[in-house]
Protein backbone atom coordinates (compact mmCIF):
# COMPACT_ATOMS: atom_id res chain seq x y z
CA UNK A 1 0.00 0.00 0.00
CA UNK A 2 1.49 3.57 -1.05
CA UNK A 3 1.48 6.52 1.53
CA UNK A 4 -0.15 10.13 0.44
CA UNK A 5 0.16 13.05 2.50
CA UNK A 6 -2.20 15.49 0.96
CA UNK A 7 -1.99 19.22 2.79
CA UNK A 8 -5.35 21.66 2.84
CA UNK A 9 -7.49 18.35 2.65
CA UNK A 10 -10.50 19.83 4.11
CA UNK A 11 -12.00 20.93 0.82
CA UNK A 12 -11.61 21.99 -2.94
CA UNK A 13 -8.82 20.83 -4.78
CA UNK A 14 -7.08 19.29 -2.28
CA UNK A 15 -10.20 16.90 -1.16
CA UNK A 16 -10.77 16.05 -4.19
CA UNK A 17 -6.93 14.93 -4.40
CA UNK A 18 -7.66 12.85 -1.55
CA UNK A 19 -10.87 11.16 -3.14
CA UNK A 20 -8.62 10.03 -6.50
CA UNK A 21 -5.77 8.54 -4.34
CA UNK A 22 -8.04 6.47 -2.72
CA UNK A 23 -9.74 5.46 -5.64
CA UNK A 24 -6.27 4.84 -7.06
CA UNK A 25 -5.41 2.27 -3.45
CA UNK A 26 -3.30 4.81 -1.75
CA UNK A 27 -3.17 5.20 2.41
CA UNK A 28 -4.06 8.62 2.81
CA UNK A 29 -2.37 11.21 5.80
CA UNK A 30 -4.94 14.08 5.34
CA UNK A 31 -3.44 17.72 6.67
CA UNK A 32 -6.26 19.97 7.63
CA UNK A 33 -6.98 23.12 9.88
CA UNK A 34 -10.95 23.37 10.68
CA UNK A 35 -13.79 21.68 10.00
CA UNK A 36 -12.57 18.17 11.33
CA UNK A 37 -16.10 16.13 11.49
CA UNK A 38 -16.49 17.28 8.10
CA UNK A 39 -13.39 15.29 7.12
CA UNK A 40 -14.03 12.55 8.85
CA UNK A 41 -17.67 11.98 7.34
CA UNK A 42 -15.99 12.55 3.86
CA UNK A 43 -13.19 9.86 4.47
CA UNK A 44 -15.80 7.32 6.03
CA UNK A 45 -18.16 8.16 3.07
CA UNK A 46 -15.08 7.48 0.41
CA UNK A 47 -14.04 4.57 2.98
CA UNK A 48 -10.45 5.45 2.97
CA UNK A 49 -7.77 4.17 4.97
CA UNK A 50 -6.86 7.62 6.56
CA UNK A 51 -4.82 9.27 9.14
CA UNK A 52 -5.90 12.78 10.05
CA UNK A 53 -3.52 15.68 10.85
CA UNK A 54 -4.98 19.16 11.90
CA UNK A 55 -1.76 22.01 11.39
CA UNK A 56 -0.93 24.82 9.88
CA UNK A 57 1.50 24.44 6.80
CA UNK A 58 3.30 27.71 7.54
CA UNK A 59 4.37 26.37 10.77
CA UNK A 60 7.55 24.95 10.30
CA UNK A 61 6.80 22.97 13.43
CA UNK A 62 3.41 21.93 12.59
CA UNK A 63 5.09 20.35 9.49
CA UNK A 64 7.49 18.26 11.37
CA UNK A 65 4.84 16.95 13.11
CA UNK A 66 2.74 15.66 10.12
CA UNK A 67 5.54 14.64 8.41
CA UNK A 68 6.03 12.63 11.68
CA UNK A 69 2.76 11.58 12.16
CA UNK A 70 3.14 10.15 8.90
CA UNK A 71 5.84 8.12 8.80
CA UNK A 72 4.90 6.83 12.36
CA UNK A 73 1.97 5.40 11.54
CA UNK A 74 2.02 4.05 8.02
CA UNK A 75 6.20 3.49 7.58
CA UNK A 76 6.69 5.02 5.02
CA UNK A 77 5.63 7.78 2.72
CA UNK A 78 5.17 7.82 -0.86
CA UNK A 79 3.79 10.91 -1.60
CA UNK A 80 3.15 14.75 -0.20
CA UNK A 81 1.00 16.72 -2.24
CA UNK A 82 1.59 20.57 -1.49
CA UNK A 83 -1.83 22.11 -1.92
CA UNK A 84 -3.06 24.00 0.76
CA UNK A 85 -3.33 27.43 -0.49
CA UNK A 86 -5.06 31.17 0.26
CA UNK A 87 -5.49 34.37 -1.84
CA UNK A 88 -5.72 37.74 -0.46
CA UNK A 89 -6.24 39.77 -3.29
CA UNK A 90 -6.37 43.35 -3.89
CA UNK A 91 -4.34 45.95 -6.17
CA UNK A 92 -0.64 46.24 -5.07
CA UNK A 93 -1.35 49.96 -3.89
CA UNK A 94 -3.78 48.93 -1.19
CA UNK A 95 -2.07 45.56 -0.39
CA UNK A 96 -0.91 45.28 3.31
CA UNK A 97 2.54 43.67 3.95
CA UNK A 98 0.04 41.31 6.15
CA UNK A 99 -1.77 40.49 3.01
CA UNK A 100 1.62 40.02 1.26
CA UNK A 101 2.72 37.79 3.87
CA UNK A 102 -0.31 35.66 4.89
CA UNK A 103 -0.09 34.20 1.13
CA UNK A 104 3.67 33.37 1.13
CA UNK A 105 3.82 31.72 4.46
CA UNK A 106 1.31 29.55 3.27
CA UNK A 107 1.57 29.13 -0.72
CA UNK A 108 5.46 28.94 -0.41
CA UNK A 109 6.60 28.49 3.08
CA UNK A 110 4.34 26.10 3.92
CA UNK A 111 5.69 24.38 0.40
CA UNK A 112 9.10 24.76 1.67
CA UNK A 113 8.20 23.38 5.15
CA UNK A 114 6.55 20.40 4.31
CA UNK A 115 8.62 19.54 1.31
CA UNK A 116 11.73 20.05 3.92
CA UNK A 117 10.36 17.39 6.64
CA UNK A 118 9.07 15.08 4.12
CA UNK A 119 12.07 15.27 1.87
CA UNK A 120 14.13 13.75 4.94
CA UNK A 121 11.94 11.16 5.09
CA UNK A 122 12.30 10.21 1.07
CA UNK A 123 15.94 10.75 0.86
CA UNK A 124 16.49 7.96 3.27
CA UNK A 125 13.75 5.74 2.02
CA UNK A 126 15.34 6.48 -1.88
CA UNK A 127 11.90 6.95 -3.16
CA UNK A 128 9.06 9.10 -3.31
CA UNK A 129 6.85 11.97 -5.19
CA UNK A 130 6.57 15.34 -4.74
CA UNK A 131 3.12 17.59 -6.07
CA UNK A 132 3.08 21.08 -5.44
CA UNK A 133 -0.21 22.89 -6.82
CA UNK A 134 1.23 26.13 -8.19
CA UNK A 135 -0.94 28.05 -10.44
CA UNK A 136 -1.09 30.00 -14.33
CA UNK A 137 -1.02 33.09 -12.26
CA UNK A 138 2.85 32.44 -11.41
CA UNK A 139 3.73 31.78 -14.77
CA UNK A 140 1.36 34.98 -16.53
CA UNK A 141 0.79 37.05 -13.39
CA UNK A 142 -2.57 38.36 -12.73
CA UNK A 143 -3.97 41.98 -11.54
CA UNK A 144 -4.77 41.65 -8.19
CA UNK A 145 -2.96 38.73 -7.07
CA UNK A 146 1.00 40.18 -6.70
CA UNK A 147 1.18 38.42 -3.67
CA UNK A 148 -0.79 35.30 -4.49
CA UNK A 149 1.30 35.27 -8.17
CA UNK A 150 5.02 35.76 -6.48
CA UNK A 151 3.73 33.10 -4.03
CA UNK A 152 2.99 30.40 -6.67
CA UNK A 153 5.97 31.63 -8.79
CA UNK A 154 7.83 31.13 -6.10
CA UNK A 155 6.67 27.58 -5.83
CA UNK A 156 7.94 27.14 -9.48
CA UNK A 157 11.83 27.67 -8.98
CA UNK A 158 11.46 26.28 -5.80
CA UNK A 159 9.65 22.66 -7.17
CA UNK A 160 12.93 23.15 -10.21
CA UNK A 161 16.18 23.65 -7.30
CA UNK A 162 14.30 20.68 -5.23
CA UNK A 163 13.82 18.44 -8.03
CA UNK A 164 17.52 18.77 -8.93
CA UNK A 165 18.57 17.60 -5.31
CA UNK A 166 16.14 15.23 -4.89
CA UNK A 167 16.61 13.21 -7.86
CA UNK A 168 19.82 11.34 -7.72
CA UNK A 169 17.97 9.71 -4.78
CA UNK A 170 15.04 8.57 -6.27
CA UNK A 171 12.37 11.26 -5.66
CA UNK A 172 10.64 13.21 -8.21
CA UNK A 173 9.47 16.59 -7.77
CA UNK A 174 6.88 18.45 -10.12
CA UNK A 175 3.91 21.51 -9.90
CA UNK A 176 0.43 21.41 -11.34
CA UNK A 177 -0.85 24.66 -12.57
CA UNK A 178 -3.86 24.92 -13.09
CA UNK A 179 -6.08 27.93 -14.44
CA UNK A 180 -9.75 28.71 -13.06
CA UNK A 181 -11.02 25.73 -11.29
CA UNK A 182 -14.61 25.91 -9.65
CA UNK A 183 -13.77 26.03 -5.81
CA UNK A 184 -14.48 28.45 -2.76
CA UNK A 185 -11.49 29.62 -4.01
CA UNK A 186 -12.69 31.25 -7.00
CA UNK A 187 -16.81 31.64 -5.63
CA UNK A 188 -15.53 34.80 -3.93
CA UNK A 189 -14.57 36.33 -7.42
CA UNK A 190 -16.45 39.00 -8.56
CA UNK A 191 -19.31 37.69 -11.40
CA UNK A 192 -17.66 40.06 -14.42
CA UNK A 193 -14.20 39.09 -13.37
CA UNK A 194 -15.18 35.88 -13.88
CA UNK A 195 -16.96 36.17 -17.43
CA UNK A 196 -13.69 38.45 -18.13
CA UNK A 197 -11.26 35.03 -16.95
CA UNK A 198 -13.54 32.99 -19.09
CA UNK A 199 -13.20 34.90 -22.50
CA UNK A 200 -9.47 34.38 -22.64
CA UNK A 201 -10.32 30.43 -21.94
CA UNK A 202 -9.73 28.76 -25.19
CA UNK A 203 -11.45 25.99 -24.14
CA UNK A 204 -14.29 28.17 -23.18
CA UNK A 205 -15.42 26.99 -19.24
CA UNK A 206 -13.54 26.58 -15.87
CA UNK A 207 -11.79 23.38 -15.05
CA UNK A 208 -13.11 20.82 -12.19
CA UNK A 209 -11.21 19.89 -9.24
CA UNK A 210 -11.12 16.16 -10.87
CA UNK A 211 -8.88 17.76 -13.76
CA UNK A 212 -6.88 18.60 -11.12
CA UNK A 213 -6.76 15.24 -9.12
CA UNK A 214 -5.94 13.29 -12.43
CA UNK A 215 -3.11 14.97 -13.17
CA UNK A 216 -1.14 14.48 -9.73
CA UNK A 217 -2.24 10.94 -9.77
CA UNK A 218 -0.66 10.61 -12.96
CA UNK A 219 2.47 12.57 -12.42
CA UNK A 220 3.13 10.34 -8.73
CA UNK A 221 2.44 7.09 -10.63
CA UNK A 222 4.62 4.47 -11.89
CA UNK A 223 3.42 5.61 -15.74
CA UNK A 224 5.57 9.24 -14.81
CA UNK A 225 8.22 7.46 -13.68
CA UNK A 226 10.69 9.87 -16.11
CA UNK A 227 9.16 13.24 -15.44
CA UNK A 228 10.61 15.62 -12.91
CA UNK A 229 11.07 19.21 -12.45
CA UNK A 230 8.17 20.01 -14.47
CA UNK A 231 5.43 22.54 -14.47
CA UNK A 232 2.10 21.20 -16.08
CA UNK A 233 -0.43 23.60 -16.39
CA UNK A 234 -4.44 22.08 -16.36
CA UNK A 235 -6.12 25.48 -17.83
CA UNK A 236 -8.08 24.56 -20.79
CA UNK A 237 -5.56 26.57 -22.41
CA UNK A 238 -5.66 29.27 -20.75
CA UNK A 239 -2.05 30.78 -20.44
CA UNK A 240 0.33 29.10 -23.82
P1 LIG B 1 -10.00 26.20 -1.21
O1 LIG B 1 -9.99 27.54 -0.60
O2 LIG B 1 -11.28 25.58 -1.62
O3 LIG B 1 -9.22 25.17 -0.29
C1 LIG B 1 -7.98 25.48 0.27
C2 LIG B 1 -7.67 24.49 1.37
O4 LIG B 1 -6.38 24.83 1.91
C3 LIG B 1 -8.67 24.56 2.51
O5 LIG B 1 -9.02 23.26 2.90
C4 LIG B 1 -7.90 25.27 3.62
O6 LIG B 1 -8.25 24.86 4.91
C5 LIG B 1 -6.48 24.83 3.33
N1 LIG B 1 -5.51 25.75 3.91
C6 LIG B 1 -5.38 27.08 3.70
N2 LIG B 1 -4.38 27.58 4.42
C7 LIG B 1 -3.84 26.54 5.11
C8 LIG B 1 -2.78 26.42 6.03
N3 LIG B 1 -2.03 27.48 6.39
N4 LIG B 1 -2.50 25.20 6.56
C9 LIG B 1 -3.24 24.12 6.21
N5 LIG B 1 -4.28 24.18 5.35
C10 LIG B 1 -4.57 25.38 4.80
O7 LIG B 1 -9.02 26.34 -2.49
P2 LIG B 1 -8.78 25.39 -3.75
O8 LIG B 1 -9.17 24.02 -3.45
O9 LIG B 1 -9.34 26.08 -4.92
O10 LIG B 1 -7.18 25.52 -3.87
C11 LIG B 1 -6.29 24.43 -3.62
C12 LIG B 1 -4.93 24.80 -4.17
O11 LIG B 1 -5.05 25.00 -5.58
C13 LIG B 1 -4.35 26.10 -3.62
O12 LIG B 1 -2.96 25.98 -3.47
C14 LIG B 1 -4.67 27.11 -4.71
O13 LIG B 1 -3.80 28.20 -4.68
C15 LIG B 1 -4.48 26.25 -5.95
N6 LIG B 1 -5.15 26.76 -7.12
C16 LIG B 1 -6.50 26.90 -7.18
C17 LIG B 1 -7.09 27.40 -8.31
C18 LIG B 1 -8.56 27.58 -8.45
O14 LIG B 1 -8.98 28.14 -9.48
N7 LIG B 1 -9.37 27.15 -7.52
C19 LIG B 1 -6.28 27.78 -9.48
C20 LIG B 1 -4.87 27.59 -9.32
C21 LIG B 1 -4.34 27.09 -8.18
P3 LIG B 1 -9.15 25.79 5.87
O15 LIG B 1 -10.45 25.95 5.12
O16 LIG B 1 -9.25 24.99 7.10
O17 LIG B 1 -8.40 27.07 6.04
Amino acid sequence: MKVAIVTGAGRGIGRCIAEALAKANYSLVLNYRKNEDELKAFVDEIGADALLVKGDVSSFEDAEHLAKAAFDHFGRIDLLVNNAGITKDTLLVRMSEEDFDAVNNTNLKGTFNCTKHVAKIMFKQRFGSIVNISSVVGISGNIGQANYAASKAGVIGFTKAVARELAPRGVRVNAVAPGFIATHMTDVIDETVKQATLSNIPMGKFGEAEDVANLVVFLASEQAKYITGQVVQVDGGMAM
